[in-house]
């Protein structure tokens, strides 16, 4: 036997960087392995029990269940770990993935004979370092104080928001908006109270933003004091309504020996035609004009009536 206890399978899975990657190391181990043909792996990736786990080989026989079901066999297996259950001579075995202890997924294996001890702990351990290796990509994109995601990971979804297919459609109903959130005279705060209430009220504020979006919204910290926010809304002025309330819940809570602060927020729709560096550099402009107009506010790249310009083939410029 060429791989006897599943050495090259674990290498190739914990050597991917990237979840697709990991995602397809862990079908290829687990398609080669001896007695398992019909499969389906159930995971939930965000570790998260609020948040429904995914079909990874979504090409599956058997990814037919509903969310409900793989929750509650998710359940039943955490009780009993290993379950079979077999019926008119077909067997269905449901092997757990854990994680820290708790189980976050499943694999499916349907077979017409009970699978071979070795088989299901070989699927069990690769199932383990699958967990792993996919906790250690999520906390490479976390910045450690505040647990939102870090600059490191923005550009690359920036580029898939714009990029999937969805986006265009989604210019009709909804769209993508990205905000520049920075805290006003934060330098003060470390000056009077010190770097640690500092990191505290940084820590706070990535609570205060993370509350006032929604789950399918991306929130950053950007740079030292610095958040930006992906975020769906249905038009400009709905943007500028879900960051008004940020901001005034900001000004209004009391950051504990701080008292009261505010930010500055800078924000524009997000278009296919713009560069990930100049619709950052965008949201900066309105970020500045909050600045200098007093700070305390919310300005959309719309008010600063910037007029654009294109460099056409024939090395015209063509105002639009
Ligand atoms: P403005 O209203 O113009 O934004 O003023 P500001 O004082 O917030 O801006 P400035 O960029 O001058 O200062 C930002 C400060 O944030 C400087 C830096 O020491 C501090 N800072 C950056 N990262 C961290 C951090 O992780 N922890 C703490 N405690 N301070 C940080
Ligand atoms: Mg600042
Ligand atoms: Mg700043």
């Amino acid at each position: 036997m060429a791989n006897p206890c599943g050495h090259e399978w674990i290498v190739s899975i914990t050597q991917q960087e990237e979840e697709p990657d990991l995602d397809k190391a862990l079908l290829g181990a687990i398609s080669e392995l001896a007695e398992i043909d019909a499969f389906a792996i159930y995971v939930n990736k965000h570790f998260n029990d609020d948040v429904a786990p995914v079909l990874l080989n979504k090409d599956s026989p058997l990814g037919v269940l509903e969310s409900h079901e793989i929750a509650s066999i998710l359940q039943k297996v955490s009780k009993n770990k290993i379950r079979v259950s077999a019926a008119f001579g077909s067997y269905t075995s449901y092997i757990p993935m854990y994680y820290l202890g708790r189980v976050i997924g499943m694999l499916l294996v349907e077979s017409d004979h009970e699978l071979a001890e070795r088989t299901t702990m070989l699927s069990i351990h690769i199932l383990n370092v699958y967990a792993n290796q996919l906790a250690l990509i999520h906390r490479s994109r976390l910045d450690p104080l505040t647990e939102l995601l870090n600059r490191q990971t923005f550009d690359t979804k920036v580029m898939e928001i714009v990029s999937d297919d969805q986006f265009s459609l989604s210019n009709e109903a909804q769209s993508w908006f990205l905000a520049i959130v920075d805290i006003d005279h934060f330098k003060r705060v470390n000056d009077n109270f010190g770097h640690v209430i500092g990191d505290e009220v940084i820590l706070l504020l990535a609570r205060l933003l993370k509350n006032n979006f929604k789950v399918d919204d991306f929130v950053f910290r950007y740079g030292g004091e610095e958040f930006a926010v992906l975020f769906y809304a249905k038009s400009d002025s709905d943007a500028r309504r879900t960051l008004e309330c940020l901001r005034k819940n900001v000004a209004e809570y009391p950051f504990p020996q701080v008292g009261q602060l505010t930010v500055s927020i800078g924000y524009l729709k997000l278009t296919e035609v713009d560069m990930v560096a100049s619709l950052v550099n965008k949201a900066d402009l309105a970020l500045y004009h909050s600045k200098n107009n007093g700070r305390d506010q919310v300005t959309s790249y719309l008010d600063l009536n910037v007029v654009e310009t294109v460099q056409n083939d024939d090395d015209g410029i063509e105002l639009f």
